[in-house]
């Protein structure tokens, strides 16, 4: 295996690798191919002056040519690299360089093949002939013998060097800028990876309090990090949740136990006799205990799991209709009047646990509201949420209380909340549910006066 960086810094000089050497293979193709056509057309243009100033050199009137001019002409175009041979009409030699400077043609020839040699270019000295003419005539002709297809100077070639030296600095130049980006790169996004699995392995060993504080700016990393973050954060507040609950279950089993023990005992060592009273009351607790068992998984399953939600649009309205039809009979036994009210408000909710909820607080509604009282549901069609109301006009709840009461095992008069039965769960699920949907839940309440819940869904769009 081999690690992020190395595989990134290792693709990054491949893709740099094979872009500077195509880049360079199509450019030094292309100088010289432009430079040869660009040289062969010089190579072309000079032979064709050499022909045309020769041809100047010859008199009409008199049919003679002016030998001087012919000479000096021969002797330029041999400092250029042009043997030349010119003849006249009746194919008499006027004037040969390689008669008249043997020595320099011929160092010449051997300098330029040499030069030529020396650089790879392949070609050797070639003669072609012209002819020279006047308003038509013939009037002679010469021999241009020259390196072909082309040749080049020492300048021609100092140029065409500095050229490709100049090609040679760009392609290393960028080759090195562009390993040091890659590498530079590939630390910066192999880091906060290799940083966030060190994180995770330490989370997964139990360690989490860790954090990673990144300064990436790359959307993804910035994400990865985020995400661990949380991780350690939801399982973090995991860990104090499960330890809570234990204390919290502990306490509060301590107190009925402890109870039920010493009336148990001193029934049976005789200094209480076992009075049906007394026995109904150590049954109502041993049933109080069981429910608080019951409401714990309840309690569980909604805390754990960051909630399983199977969500669907459904109507809070006709929700709230079938949830209260099942209090019809406590109702009727408690004598309550029950109004419900209010819009179509479709929500998205898990239709199960919502309704759980609203069983919850009605069944608070029932429990904590005398007989002849009055119980009303409203559903209120809000801009982007549902609201579901739940009223009633019972006890209600003192203000420093209001506080605590989503609180697992809170309850806000524990002496009356025993005679109902409640295990101060009920409404810890209710928040934990609703929490869970992204709503929210709220109440009002004043005592002797009655309480208000809300609870706060989102739409279904
Ligand atoms: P419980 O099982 O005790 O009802 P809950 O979590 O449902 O537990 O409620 C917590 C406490 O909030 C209750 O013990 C009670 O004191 C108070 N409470 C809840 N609903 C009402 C209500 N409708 N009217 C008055 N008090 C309420």
């Amino acid at each position: 295996m081999r690690s992020l960086k190395a595989q990134l810094s290792l693709s990054f000089i491949a893709v740099v690798l094979i872009t500077v050497s195509l880049f360079s293979l199509f450019s030094f193709r292309l100088i010289d191919r432009q430079f040869s056509a660009y040289m062969e057309n010089q190579q072309r243009s000079k032979t064709g002056s050499i022909v045309d100033n020769l041809g100047l050199q010859y008199d009409a009137a008199t049919g003679e040519w002016n030998i001087d001019s012919v000479y000096a002409l021969g002797m330029l175009s041999l400092s250029d690299g042009y043997i030349i041979k010119v003849y006249d009409a009746a194919g008499e030699i006027l004037w040969d360089a390689e008669n008249h400077e043997m020595e320099q043609c011929e160092h010449l020839m051997a300098s330029i093949t040499r030069r030529m040699e020396e650089h790879g270019a392949s070609g050797d000295f070639i003669v072609r002939d012209f002819l020279l003419t006047r308003d038509g005539k013939k009037i002679g002709s010469v021999g241009i013998s020259y390196f072909g297809p082309y040749f080049l100077s020492e300048n021609d070639f100092g140029f065409i060097n500095s050229l490709y030296y100049l090609l040679i600095i760009v392609c290393v130049t960028s080759l090195l800028l562009s390993f040091g980006a890659g590498v530079m790169l590939a630390r910066r996004i192999s880091r906060p990876v290799a940083k966030t699995a060190d994180i995770a392995t330490q989370i997964a060993a139990g360690n989490y309090d860790i954090r990673f504080e990144s300064e990436t700016k790359t959307t993804e990393l910035y994400n990865l990090v985020s995400s661990i973050n949380h991780l350690a954060d939801a399982l973090d507040a995991q860990k104090k949740l499960q330890r809570q609950l234990t204390a919290d279950v502990a306490h509060e089993l301590r107190t009925p136990l402890a109870t039920l023990g010493t009336h148990l005992e001193a029934m049976i060592e005789g200094v209480w006799e076992a009075t049906p009273e007394r026995l109904v009351s150590c049954h109502e607790e041993i049933q109080r205990l069981g429910k608080m068992v019951v409401d714990l998984e309840r309690l569980e399953r909604a805390e754990s799991d960051n909630l399983q939600l199977d969500k669907a649009p459904a109507d809070l309205f006709a929700l709230a209709h079938s949830v209260c039809d099942n209090f019809a009979g406590e109702l009727t036994n408690k004598n309550l009047r029950l109004d419900i009210e209010g819009e179509h408000v479709n929500v998205m909710i898990d239709k199960d646990r919502i309704r759980g909820v609203i069983s919850n607080l009605m069944s608070n509604a029932v429990k904590y509201t005398p007989e002849g009282g009055r119980i009303k549901i409203s559903v209120e069609n809000a801009e982007n949420a549902g609201n579901l109301v739940v009223e009633d006009n019972g006890e209600g709840i003192e203000a420093s209380k209001l506080p605590f009461i989503f609180e697992r095992f809170y309850r806000a008069d524990t002496s009356r909340s025993r005679g109902t039965g409640g295990t101060g769960i009920g409404l810890a699920i209710v928040k934990s549910v609703v929490s869970a949907h992204g709503g929210s839940v709220d109440v009002q309440s004043k005592p002797d006066e009655g309480s208000r819940f809300t609870v706060t869904l989102p739409k279904a769009l």
